[in-house]
């Protein structure tokens, strides 16, 4: 079980490399934050050229251990990772709110949701089988095989540290793939335990492998390694260009999971209690870090200033605190470097004419605190309307017709997650099909499901982590023509 840090023992993450946890042979470690106080409450080991080329020697030798395995005994290993996740989910929850600073709630919940994910993977490897297709003679048959692609190259950010992690890891296992992952620096702690139950479980080393450090050298190593098939990232959209144009020039398989700067459309005929309460949970969910954050707020003009003094009502009750204090429902954002781009983007939009309805300010306290903030009338060149905030800042203007609402949700050039509010069956069915998004949620918000498709459209990305066909991410598909005269 992982202890929990002291001053006498502080959390000590090391790389997992051919089912060994070890340091980076450079010796090199970066301290892990804890973003409620600014105090230190570990360190993480750094990988150096030698520890990417042993994980890469490794992940290809787990890789012809694990496909050899039969899909049904794969997937006992795997249930057997998620039955440890939930035995383990209050002490990696702690740990995950020590090091990210999410309500100790939501951070069990992430990691118990990430068994799920697991089980759902387990068994969809069972079912990833090819066809027989009829031949154009008597005498001639088509059958397709799917195997695994290869060892696959994970890379994870630190706002979802395990459930984002563990959508790649399930996967690529369950399809038989070896997996090497490079989770985040900021946040190592809980990603490393959900390493750790799928190598208590049972995962042949080399098969799982991770690695921390500098992320372009590690990125810059491993994408183009012939060892590597496939790529799958989850961040933000320049890092996400930069790796799939690695990826390209190497042929490499490729799943992008980017941010989003998500329109939540208010329509006249809205439940407007429903829209404001829901709404608010969403946007301030991890202190506003959530790619499917609900950030420019469309609201017909009939109801717009209803729907912002609820809104902002409900915005400025939150109770701010360390995550693992009682009734604390936001954090902190995960670093200072965090804190500083959100306090610009608010600056910046104020100075271009938006008014700020609350917040808008650090919080005058230890730790990387900024107030939920509503900002209205926010002007379209606010760099805030344009460049995903990332941060619980809530972006609000009124529309006159659902045309407008339309052209201005589709503006940028993202396209990952949408919201509608409204009663009426003609606005739902307009909307859902002119948005160009991902994923639209209808008088409600996202919960996980990893039943159901997750990707983006646009410079969100491609793929999806969730659903029947997310799978094949990690899967080729192969052709075999016979003649069977
Ligand atoms: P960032 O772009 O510096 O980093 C984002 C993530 O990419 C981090 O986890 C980082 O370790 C990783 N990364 C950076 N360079 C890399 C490289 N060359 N190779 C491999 N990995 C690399 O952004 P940030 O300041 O940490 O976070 C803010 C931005 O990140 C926001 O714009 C947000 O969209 C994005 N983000 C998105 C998600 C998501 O779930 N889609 C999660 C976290 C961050």
């Amino acid at each position: 079980m992982l202890p929990l840090p002291s001053a006498s023992s502080p959390l000590d993450v090391q790389l997992l490399i051919d089912g060994v946890w070890r340091a980076g042979t450079g010796g090199e470690t970066l301290p892990i934050t804890n973003p409620a106080t600014e105090g230190r409450v570990g360190q993480v080991a750094l990988a150096a050229e030698p520890d990417m080329r042993d994980a890469v020697a490794a992940a290809a030798r787990g890789f012809a251990e694990w496909r050899a395995i039969a899909p049904f005994d794969r997937a006992r290993v795997l249930r057997r990772a998620a039955d440890l996740l939930r035995e383990r989910a209050d002490a990696i929850g702690a740990a995950l709110t020590l090091e990210q600073g999410k309500p100790f709630a939501q951070a069990v919940h992430e990691v118990s949701g990430s068994a799920d994910t697991i089980d759902w993977f387990a068994e969809e490897g069972k079912r990833a089988f090819g066809q027989v297709i009829p031949g154009r003679t008597a005498h001639a048959n088509v059958s397709t095989r799917l195997e695994p692609v290869g060892p696959v190259a994970a890379f994870t950010p630190w706002n979802f540290p395990v459930s984002q992690a563990v959508k790649k890891v399930a996967a690529a296992l369950a399809a038989g793939c070896s997996v090497l992952l490079k989770g985040s620096e900021d946040t190592p702690a809980a990603c490393a335990e959900m390493v750790r139950v799928f190598v208590d479980a049972g995962v042949p080393p080399g098969a799982i492998g991770l690695l921390f450090g500098e992320p372009a050298a590690i990125s810059s190593y491993l994408i183009p390694h012939p060892v590597i098939r496939a790529v799958s990232f989850t961040g933000s959209i320049p890092v996400g260009k930069l790796l799939a144009a690695q990826a390209g020039a190497h042929m490499k398989r490729v799943t992008m999971e980017l941010g989003g700067h998500a329109p939540a459309i208010i329509c006249d005929d809205a439940d407007l209690e429903l829209a404001a309460t829901s709404l608010v949970r969403m946007k301030f969910m991890n202190a506003g870090q959530v790619c499917l954050a609900p950030t420019r707020f469309l609201i017909a003009r009939a109801v717009y200033p209803a729907f912002v003094k609820r809104f902002t009502d409900l915005a400025r009750a939150l109770r701010l605190g360390d995550g693992h204090a009682e009734g604390t429902e936001m954090g902190p954002l995960v670093s200072q470097r965090r804190l500083q781009a959100v306090e610009a983007l608010v600056t910046e939009a104020v100075a271009a004419g938006a008014h700020l309805a609350c917040g808008g300010t650090r919080v005058d306290r230890r730790g990387y605190f900024f107030a939920p903030t509503v900002l209205a009338d926010v002007p379209l060149s606010a760099r805030a309307m344009n460049e995903e905030p990332f941060g619980p800042m809530a972006l609000m203007r009124c529309f006159d017709d659902l045309d407008e609402a339309v052209i201005e949700a589709n503006r940028l050039p993202y396209g990952l997650a949408a919201y509608i509010f409204t009663r009426s069956i003609r606005n739902e069915a307009l909307l859902t099909e002119r948005l160009e998004a991902g994923m639209i949620a209808v008088n409600r918000i996202f919960s996980s499901t990893v039943e159901a498709p997750f990707g983006g459209v646009k410079d969100s990305g491609y793929g999806t982590e969730g659903g029947t066909r997310a799978i094949l991410n990690f899967l080729s598909e192969k052709m075999i023509s016979r003649f069977v005269g």
